[in-house]
């Protein structure tokens, strides 16, 4: 029986080509006799499993080597804590564009740290959209500008890299890294939780411009600490291995497809299917500006909020799962990742339209 599509916004989905081959070398990695999740992080396997992770990677995204590849643990929140421990280098302020939930989080846990400025937001409108980027209040005292590239759970996407002079950027795009090409040349910082988009939980991965660390605030951990962690090749203690692992299986398989650019064809292709399906029926909505909307994440509402939960009950019939909204935004939301494929997709706009047909 072919597995249900599994449209859960993180833990996401994940190739089943990748599970696959997870599960054929469950046992015995390549010969070792070991599961790759007991082998010492310090061996000669694992170190090569890391290491052509790390390659193919920098291959996907073309990533300078004037950057430095981090895989950490904690996930991208604690991103919300090392980014400003980090990269203050000496300043006070910092500059957030507020876009969504994740840029509020990112926003609360760098004041901790400094002085923010909110350089522009859209929650008046409830995020449906993004301040347009000559209303922005940059400050020139600003150490870097954070934003949140593709915000998971208002689904709302900013397509083009801003240009804010020469403050670096810093950017958390946990749930659209990998989803498309990317100039990282333009970046100063770029992070992701791996959950969405990469791997299992467990992890993030974080590209970083080398000359922006090695100034952290003082008192910062061992283990907050950019130069520290990429001196020891993320491994100064043990590393998320099985993660690396699978992290490494998805970046292999994403080159099998074609690399960033196919991958970028085939989202857009899904996102437009999906978009033109609510768009056009008059009974699902998706409230956000169409020179925003996200290619990963598409929330919608049904005319009639009654029909939320017989809509989940039958779709989950129909292998359809994990389509329930976030709670702040209510409604359903459909995220549609690297390893959802486009069938996934045909299958869904075909049961909305069967569904609203019955209901609508
Ligand atoms: C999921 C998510 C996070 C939080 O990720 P964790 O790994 O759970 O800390 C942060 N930012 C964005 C954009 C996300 O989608």
């Amino acid at each position: 029986m072919p597995r249900p599509y599994n449209f859960s916004a993180g833990p996401a989905v994940l190739p089943q080509a990748v599970l696959e081959q997870a599960q054929a070398e469950m046992l015995d990695w390549h010969g070792s006799g070991m599961s790759v999740m007991e082998m010492s992080h310090r061996g000669k396997e694992f170190v090569s499993i890391a290491e052509q992770a790390e390659a193919d990677l920098r291959e996907l995204l073309s990533i300078p080597t004037t950057y430095k590849v981090l895989f950490l643990q904690g996930g991208a929140s604690a991103q919300f804590a090392m980014v400003p421990m980090n990269l203050l280098r000496g300043a006070t302020q910092a500059d957030y564009l507020n876009t969504g939930q994740w840029s509020k989080k990112a926003i609360s846990e760098a004041k901790k740290f400094c002085q923010v400025n909110v350089v522009a937001s859209s929650e008046a409108v409830n995020f449906t959209t993004v301040p347009a980027r000559d209303t922005w209040k940059c400050n020139p005292q600003a150490a870097y500008l954070h934003y949140t590239p593709n915000e998971t759970i208002n689904g709302v996407e900013i397509q083009e890299i801003p240009d804010v002079g020469g403050v670096p950027l810093v950017v958390d795009m946990s749930s659209t890294l990998l989803s498309r090409p990317l100039d990282v040349s333009k970046l100063g910082v770029i992070y992701a939780g791996a959950q969405k988009n990469i791997g299992p939980a467990g992890m993030a991965i974080v590209i970083i411009r080398e000359d922006l660390i090695g100034q952290t605030i003082a008192g910062t951990p061992t283990m907050f600490d950019y130069a520290a962690m990429a001196k020891e090749g993320s491994m100064y203690n043990t590393p998320p291995t099985y993660t690396w692992y699978i992290a490494g299986l998805v970046f292999q398989w994403l080159k099998a497809q074609g690399g960033l650019t196919a991958m970028g064809a085939r989202n857009q292709a899904k996102a437009d299917l999906l978009y033109k399906a609510i768009d056009e029926s008059g009974f699902y909505k998706n409230p956000v500006d169409p020179a925003y909307r996200s290619w990963m994440n598409i929330p919608f509402t049904l005319s009639d909020a009654a029909l939320d939960k017989p809509f989940l009950a039958e779709a989950k019939s129909a292998g359809l799962l994990a389509l329930s909204g976030h709670r702040s935004v209510g409604g359903m939301r459909a995220s549609i990742y690297n390893a959802m494929p486009l069938e996934g997709v045909k299958a869904l706009v075909d049961f909305m339209a069967d569904f609203q047909k019955r209901h609508g």
